[in-house]
């Protein structure tokens, strides 16, 4: 068994703990930045008559629903 101190053993632990919170942290972020990129990309706003409306398909070019008009999908949806 290896020898510690209890000073040691603490810092150790908190080492270990904040170590574990940062990549959980981490970990997270990663999935929400992934999860809003898909929902500005679904996001698109007409340029004609400013109405913004969301389309799930892979098309770069969408048809307004308000006035029918074809809108370039933005990586930003605006
Ligand atoms: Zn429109």
């Amino acid at each position: 068994m290896i020898p510690i101190t209890l000073s040691w053993f603490v810092c150790v632990y908190l080492a270990l703990f904040l170590a574990g919170v940062l990549i959980l942290w981490i970990g997270y972020e990663i999935i929400r930045k992934r999860h809003a990129n898909i929902i500005s990309r679904n996001r698109v706003f007409c340029r004609i008559c400013s109405s913004r409306y969301t389309d799930g398909s892979t098309a770069d070019l969408l048809r307004c629903p308000v006035c029918d008009s074809l809108n370039e999908r933005s990586a930003s949806g605006r």
